[in-house]
């Protein structure tokens, strides 16, 4: 088990490291979901979710629809989150970065981008000073309260609805939530549980709420539907995605995009599937954030995803 964290800790950490040199001015989004998503395959791991490209002001839940002509700009603020899994065993990991491009200080207002460093910064402080308090017996309200801390630093807010969680096999929120503030959550850590930690920091308020669109579903229960292609394409989803979450844009591979939109929206109504919609500052501004997959150990914690 311990192996397999490890292992998939491993291929996300590479295939994070190398699609981290593709963002930059011009390039697709697809493109850089479609790098991640491949090289998961070729490491012979399996996805446990739609590569997340969330930018800005959207802190989370962003993976390219089919045909997407979304594009990275340069001074963009760019969150990569992917996830594989080695026999349902996951490792969770997510970077921010600064796009770079050609004349990116004449573009920018220097204030405005030292600022947006800053918030990149503020998130990997926060998830050091956060893996710094991990280890058996810990209560979970305090690893929130190490991440506010480290923030507020730098006069920045955390953004308090989101949060870590708990990973167990082929479950990615496994029932634990690792806050990004001290919720005063007396749930202690064990050794050996796996974790994945992820602050995100803001200039904002520090709140995300939904926003339009939906490109990230799981499946929730199999259901009965007249329609004939709704049920089909529930069908493909209960046999390849029972467990964790999956993109519009693989189903594609399958259905006719043009009618899979309907057919997404009358399972995601009857509560067959689950719709993620992207995640929006609440006050609209930007949002960096930083996550590594731990195991609990009984002084300390291993990181996987490092
Ligand atoms: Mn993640
Ligand atoms: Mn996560």
């Amino acid at each position: 088990m311990i192996d397999s964290y490890v292992k998939a800790g491993k291929i996300v950490s590479k295939i994070r490291d190398d699609a981290l040199k593709m963002i930059k001015d011009g390039t697709l989004v697809i493109d850089l979901v479609e790098y991640v998503e491949n090289e998961i395959i070729k490491n012979d791991a399996g996805i446990a979710f739609p590569c997340n490209v969330s930018i800005n002001e959207i802190a989370a839940h962003y993976t390219s629809p089919y045909a997407d002509e979304t594009k990275i700009n340069a001074g963009d603020m760019v969150k990569l989150d992917l996830g594989a899994h080695i026999d349902g065993f996951i490792a969770d990991s997510a970077i921010t970065i600064i796009a770079d491009g050609k004349n990116l200080d004449e573009k920018i207002d220097s204030d405005r981008l030292n600022r947006n460093e800053e918030i990149v910064e503020a998130s990997a402080a926060a998830l050091d000073a956060a893996i710094g308090t991990v280890k058996a017996g810990v209560e979970i309200g305090k690893i929130g309260e190490a991440v506010h801390e480290a923030i507020s630093k730098y006069k920045l807010n955390p953004i308090s609805n989101l949060s870590g969680h708990s990973l167990e096999q082929h479950n990615l929120h496994a029932g634990i939530s690792i806050p990004n503030i001290n919720n005063h959550d007396t749930t202690k850590l064990e050794e050996g549980q796996a974790i994945a930690i992820e602050p995100f920091a803001t200039d904002g308020v520090g709140f995300v709420n939904d926003a339009p669109g939906t490109y990230i579903f799981s499946f929730m229960a199999d259901k009965p539907f007249r329609m004939k292609q709704t049920q089909q394409v529930l069908n493909h989803i209960e046999n390849n995605y029972p467990y964790l979450p999956f993109s519009g844009r693989w189903l594609t591979e399958k259905f006719k995009a043009s009618r899979l939109q309907r057919s997404l929206k009358q399972l995601s109504d009857a509560m067959a599937i689950y719709p993620y919609h992207p995640l929006k500052e609440k006050a609209g501004c930007w949002v960096s954030q930083k996550e590594h997959t731990v195991i609990v150990e009984s002084d300390g914690c291993m990181i996987t995803t490092d």
